[in-house]
């Protein structure tokens, strides 16, 4: 198989007009040609492979040209330019700094520098990584760039620009380069395809931009690789299998089963990329950028921050309307936690698992948030009645148990179309228990979805209504001393962790009631600290005691009744709180407490 000329030497922009996405910084280049007021060094600024060896290359090329163009473009047939396009002209130097640190590479470059040019006007120095100088190479050179000959151009460039020193950046003409955007090399990767004879689909090529992330350099080895696989057959299907990425299907098929409630399908589905080689963690972030395009694509403004070929975005648009915006936040913020988590769980599997079932229950969850607001009174008949939620009720009509609330329910739904949906107050759960959601967020009555907050309290009492999709139906009963000796354990890791606030609200011995925790704390702080940590604490202690029903209830208190007692009036007090009539016997007999 014929090897193809590599992409990237190959069609290296050879004048201004040609460079990729960054006309922001060549035309000021030509301005400053045409008008003779270039600088004497440069700093280029930006991420790899987005042109700045390139920019500096064609520079030193135009400058040098004896015959330019109108439109300051090199002409590409003089001497100067000819020695340039063969790579021997003396007049360009590069320094390499992350390779050539040190003082003796500095020096022997300065001493070039002080030999004028023998043909054309300039010669051009640039250090490419200058950020990695070592120190006292900056020192050598900072002489030289303060007072350099009136022939010589330092080009600087970098990818850290924090890392540079004011005393040089204040020396320096600074241009930022840009990443390049998706479109762009895309683009520049079809050109390339048409002039090569390459056979291509667009959607490949925007995997393959996508996949570089803003570096056109990336983006053409890749490309270069694809093809001489491929035998010039550049298809979707054979890029997403050389660049081992997951298929965009993949992720639409799972967010519709995880708007259908169908759980079970999304473990199936994930099971399926697990068995294609792809790790849990590259799933689940790949996951919530699906999800983050979903959201981009919901908003008309929002749209252009998706940078996805034509036929692709279609299929965003169109699945982004079927989804609500409560639902994509909350499968957000379960997918950023899963990817928090994945790292330190003993069991990675599980942990994606688990997200995606929580996920699978989030419109029931919104649903049954919706149901009280419409009719309050109706809330406790729904607790009596309500059976934990299983997948086939879900999937067949969520709302079909509660036949008397029904017509109200669906008539909410259709409000949502032209005005702000009402915020949910409580979540009904089985067996009385309930979540409280923040009802000053209810009073306002505005809110089109629910504070994170409740987000989290959404997710977090989802997941007990669900045991038997998670983990079998034998859930271990709690045993108290196992319970506290968990809470013990995780205490200590807060502590372990410098988390003094943390530490502190677990040290509130909490109550454990069946499989309901209670904790009281004292004031705000206390309480957000704890609701932030929940559904991580949670998580330990259902693992660790084997009871995924075990929920956390946070309630505020002033904690009096805990009050230690200390003074003899404190003992007093206690008594007397216990049998009122020690007061009439403290009286009659004339007694009096010791100090
Ligand atoms: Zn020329």
């Amino acid at each position: 198989m014929e090897n193809f000329v590599v992409s990237a030497r190959k069609y290296r922009p050879a004048t201004f007009e040609t460079v990729v996405g960054q006309s922001h910084i060549t035309s000021t280049l030509k301005n400053a040609i045409k008008n003779n007021q270039l600088a004497q060094a440069f700093l280029f600024c930006g991420p790899r492979g987005v042109g700045k060896t390139t920019c500096a290359r064609i520079l030193a090329k135009t400058i040098n040209c004896t015959s330019l163009s109108p439109s300051q473009e090199a002409c590409g047939t003089c001497e100067s330019c000819q020695s340039f396009s063969a790579g021997h002209s003396f007049n360009f130097h590069e320094l390499d700094a992350a390779s050539n640190n040190s003082v003796e590479d500095i020096r022997s470059l300065i001493d070039q520098v002080r030999i004028p040019p023998q043909a054309g006007k300039f010669k051009i120095y640039i250090i490419d990584e200058v950020h990695m100088l070592s120190q006292s190479a900056f020192n050598a050179f900072l002489k030289t760039l303060e007072e350099p000959p009136s022939y010589a151009i330092f080009i600087l460039a970098t990818t850290e620009k924090h890392k540079i020193l004011p005393t040089i950046l204040s020396r320096c003409q600074i241009f930022d380069f840009n990443r390049i955007s998706v479109d762009h090399i895309a683009s520049h990767l079809n050109t390339i395809a048409e002039r090569e004879g390459i056979t291509t689909e667009n959607d490949a090529l925007h995997i393959i931009a996508q996949k570089a992330d803003g570096g056109l350099r990336d983006a053409l080895s890749m490309f270069d690789q694809i093809v001489s696989f491929t035998n010039k057959q550049v298809s979707y299907k054979s890029v997403i299998a050389n660049l081992n990425i997951l298929d965009y299907d993949f992720y639409f098929k799972l967010v519709d089963h995880l708007q259908s409630s169908a759980g079970s399908d999304a473990l199936l589905l994930f099971n399926e990329v697990l068995n294609q080689g792809f790790d849990g963690n590259h799933f689940i972030n790949g996951l919530a950028e699906h999800l983050r395009n979903l959201l981009v694509s919901k908003e008309p403004r929002t749209v252009s921050l998706l940078e996805v070929s034509e036929n692709i975005k279609q299929k965003y648009l169109s699945q982004s309307q079927l989804c609500e915006t409560g639902f994509l936040l909350t499968a957000l913020n379960l997918a950023n936690t899963c990817d928090l988590n994945y790292k330190n769980s003993k069991n990675q599997r599980l942990q994606v698992e688990l997200a995606l079932l929580k996920m699978a229950h989030i419109n029931a969850a919104i649903q049954l948030a919706q149901v009280p607001l419409a009719n309050p009174t109706d809330s406790s008949d729904l607790n009596k009645k309500k059976t934990p939620i299983t997948k086939k009720e879900v999937e067949v009509k969520p709302t079909a148990k509660v036949t008397p609330i029904e017509p109200i329910a669906s008539s909410t739904s259709s409000i949502i179309q032209e005005a702000p949906r009402p915020s949910p107050i409580a979540i009904p759960k089985p067996l009385g228990k309930s979540i409280q959601i923040n009802p000053a967020h209810a009073a306002t009555g505005s809110l089109l979805i629910p504070s994170l907050n409740d987000i989290t309290a959404i997710a977090t009492g989802v997941e007990s209504n669900e045991p038997q999709l998670i983990k079998g139906d034998a859930q271990e009963k709690i045993k108290p001393e196992e319970f506290y000796a968990a809470w013990e354990e995780y205490k200590e890791k807060a502590k372990a962790a410098d988390k003094i606030n943390l530490y502190t609200v677990l040290n509130n011995e909490p109550k454990i009631e069946a499989e309901l925790i209670t904790v009281f704390v004292e004031n705000t702080a206390l309480e957000s600290t704890l609701q932030a940590e929940k559904i991580e604490l949670l998580n330990f202690l259902r693992t660790k005691l084997r009871n995924f029903n075990l929920n956390l209830e946070i309630k505020k208190a002033v904690l009096n009744h805990k009050r230690r007692i200390y003074t003899n009036k404190d003992k007093y007090a206690y008594l007397l709180d216990k049998n009122p009539i020690l007061a009439t016997f403290k009286d009659k007999f004339g007694l009096d407490l010791l100090p």
